[in-house]
């Protein structure tokens, strides 16, 4: 705790606190005990700059280990992986001095054209929030603090600064907040990060229901909100919407219009004492460097880990893994030059690289090598071309290493297509090759479309940060048996992703006119076909799955019980992915929605029985009238999924829900007033009392007519004539109703 309440500091030094010293620290106030804090990117290394600073990955940083991707630890399903990434980070961050880690990014893969996408973990809020949640406890384990980011709806980089995400707010609170609002509640990160963006036409950065009502007031955030860089518009504004810190620093401009707007009565002085405060709490994290960089061992976890994210997509006729002694041709730059990141300000100077041919060379026994192409799209590659084909139809298994051009922060992609060369050298291989595996190493999904059915295997390596290569020869050849899962869908054509009419959006706006029903969400409830579903990824082993049993424990609770058995003959790690499937209640709801998961590891005809618990969120859609969560009672089917499309068990159960009933007014339809459970009974009898001769026939006697007006809200039902249905009647049953 800093030795002077900082409230009680003079109001200019206050203000001081709430801005940036410089790009990355906060400026220390030696009198009242706060020291500056040190800020710096994040999230799956550190990027600490002691030259010329940058947010966007342009001047050099000091080394440190470049640990996988959120992209490729999305694909982990293993909170594991994310923990003891964020382990290391946060023990390289004390070992540089480092006092606040900017990540991890949990936005939401709307599109798969976002350029960031290789800095987010999944198209799924459950996935980005448990995995986000892990990353965040191992790395505040280690004394540093995390940036959760960023938040919310920063879901494109296409004009990021400025474009309003126009999304309602059932949506916002199902997909785009969730995974934020699970760190927050259960892992208590030490800030959260503002984005660039507009949300529903409010900057974030001053947008008051995100930051205090719904960040601070509801989930009970007691850490410094802090912005993007650069990301502030009207300070005065911002501080007053639940923004305590901006960063980096405005030379001390922006303290003095906080100062002004305090002294001139526009802005309450208690908002700046409890930004302060929580800045200076934050600062007793600081501290001064200690200890080295454990080089050698956070390169060995590197690889460890980045071998349990890659997916293996396909796998014909077992080519992989490949056998030692087998005559290999490696083809492709990338092979060489891999990459293993993206750019911008997540972009990590590594400690060490791993060269994925060495790295075979060095596992295999009888490894040739071809350029293929060349990855800065030379012009002439048909000679390049030639060499690869012919070392490949000499070879037993050729393996194809391609990638997309480098994916950045600040720029969307245009397609989702691999390079043509890259494709017709894929396609002339395998035409030539006895067998033939392709490599992936993209941030964002791309099309597998055009030479797919062409190739026996692929595995799907993202980006997997500085030991790449190390990881990819492991799973090539065996030592670790791939066990990654994929966190996006692939589709078939970007034409068929549910984003695809609104994404980017035009004249300053992006309207969110999927809803809720983004990435399997959608495929599954339109039932369009997909090239791989979300949760798909295969192994070098198999897994049977029995004894599906679900108890209901509550109104709005169950456990799901299921027992899980490796069937093959390798040790091998298998992901649980429960979904839950319902109609209940008033809200369209996607065919099924990822409410839970487990990665488990088994050796050969192990068996485990893995419990699940299901909370009342599990059951849960937002209800936009009653302005909170609600479960509607019915049924709801339990499924255990291989993947999103493919259920290998399910079970249904009824649940009691919500006791409690929606309130009626003028403006509910007659239905809603018919069914009421409290107050129907009684309205279907004044409806009758109050209708003479033939109306009252026709209503008691035909149901079609009662059917045809019972979206007819109420007050038009009186508007029309409905004379004898009293005003004090309606008055009372709609008391009773609440
Ligand atoms: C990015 C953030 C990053 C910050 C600092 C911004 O441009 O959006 O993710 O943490 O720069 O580098």
């Amino acid at each position: 705790m800093p030795s002077t309440d900082p409230a009680d500091l003079p109001l200019e030094k206050k203000a001081s606190l709430l801005s940036g010293r410089d790009f990355w620290t906060t400026k220390p106030l030696d009198e009242a005990g706060i020291s500056s804090i040190v800020l710096t990117d994040g999230p799956h290394g550190i990027r600490l700059q002691r030259g010329d600073a940058d947010h966007l990955g342009i001047n050099d940083s000091l080394p440190a280990t470049c640990l996988p991707p959120a992209v490729a630890v999305g694909s982990s399903w293993d909170v594991e992986v994310a923990e003891r990434l964020g382990v290391a980070v946060g023990r390289e961050a004390r070992a540089l001095g480092v006092t606040v880690v900017l990540g991890p990014g949990v936005n939401i893969k709307r599109s798969p054209l976002c350029g960031r996408n290789f800095e987010y973990y999944s198209e799924d809020p459950l996935l980005a929030g448990v995995l986000g949640a892990a990353h965040v406890r191992g790395l505040q384990s280690q004394g540093v603090g995390a940036s959760v980011k960023h938040f919310a709806a920063n879901n494109q980089e296409t004009d990021r600064m400025r474009v309003s995400a126009d999304v309602d707010e059932r949506t916002l609170r199902e997909i785009y907040l969730a995974a934020f609002e699970r760190i927050v509640t259960e892992a208590r990160p030490a800030t959260v990060m503002s984005s660039y963006n507009r949300v529903n036409g409010t900057p974030a950065s001053q947008n008051r229901w995100l930051l205090t009502d719904v960040l601070r007031t509801e989930w009970g955030f007691q850490g410094v909100v802090v912005s993007d860089w650069g990301g502030v518009y009207d300070r005065v504004a911002a501080l007053a919407a639940g923004l305590d810190l901006q960063m980096p620093g405005t030379n001390g401009g922006n303290d003095l219009q906080i100062v002004r707007a305090v002294r001139g009565g526009t802005l309450d002085e208690s908002l700046v004492d409890a930004s302060a405060r929580r800045i200076a709490t934050l600062a007793t994290l600081a501290a001064e460097a200690e200890g080295d960089l454990p080089v050698a061992e956070h390169h060995a976890l590197a690889r460890e880990l980045a071998a349990d994210c890659a997916v293996l997509l396909k796998n014909d006729g077992n080519v992989l893994p490949l056998d030692r002694r087998s005559r290999i041709a490696v083809i492709g730059d990338l092979a060489t030059g891999p990459r293993f990141q993206g750019g911008g300000s997540s972009r990590i100077i590594p400690t060490q690289t791993d060269i994925p041919l060495d790295c075979i060379r060095a596992l295999g026994t009888a490894v040739t090598y071809a350029q293929g192409y060349a990855a800065d799209g030379a012009d002439d590659q048909s000679e390049l071309r030639a060499q690869a084909v012919e070392i490949a139809r000499n070879a037993d298994v050729t393996v194809v290493f391609v990638g997309p051009d480098e994916e950045t922060e600040g720029v969307d992609r245009a397609h989702i297509d691999l390079p043509a060369n890259q494709v017709d050298l894929i396609r002339a291989v395998a035409a030539a090759a006895p067998r033939t595996v392709v490599v992936l190493s993209n941030g964002g999904v791309v099309s597998l479309e055009g030479w797919h059915d062409e190739v026996d295997a692929i595995l799907e390596g993202w980006l997997l940060g500085q030991a790449a290569g190390g990881a990819i020869a492991d799973i090539l050849f065996g030592v670790t048996n791939p066990s990654g899962h994929l966190a996006e869908t692939i589709p078939l054509r970007l034409q068929d992703t549910p984003s695809y009419l609104t994404f980017p959006g035009e004249a300053g706006h992006v309207r969110y006119g999927e809803g809720v029903m983004v990435g399997y969400r959608h495929y599954q409830t339109v039932d369009r076909a997909v090239r791989y579903p979300f949760g798909h990824g295969l192994g070098y082993t198999t897994f049977a799955t029995d004894g599906l049993g679900t108890t209901v424990t509550g109104a709005d609770t169950a456990t799901v019980h299921v027992t899980v058995t490796n069937t093959g003959d390798r040790a091998g790690k298998h992901v649980v992915q429960l979904y839950v499937a319902t109609t209940a209640g008033p809200a369209r709801r996607p065919t099924r929605e990822l409410r839970a998961f487990t990665k488990i590891a088994l050796r050969p005809g192990e068996t485990y029985s893995v419990a699940l618990d299901l909370d009342r969120r599990a059951f849960a859609y937002y209800d936009v009238e009653l302005g909170r969560w609600a479960v509607a009672p019915g049924d709801y089917t339990i499924q255990i999924g291989e993947n999103a499309a493919h259920i290998v068990a399910e079970q249904t159960i009824t649940l009691t829900g919500d006791a409690d009933h929606r309130p009626l007014t003028l403006d509910s339809p007659i239905g809603e007033w018919l069914d009421h459970p409290v107050v129907g009974e009684m309205f279907r009898q004044s409806l009758d009392e109050g209708m003479t001769g033939e109306a009252q026939e026709s209503l008691a006697r035909n149901p079609e007519v009662l059917e045809m007006i019972s979206s007819m809200p109420i007050r038009q039902l009186l508007n029309l004539g409905g004379r004898a249905l009293q005003n004090e009647t309606l008055a009372h049953m709609m008391e009773l109703s609440r």
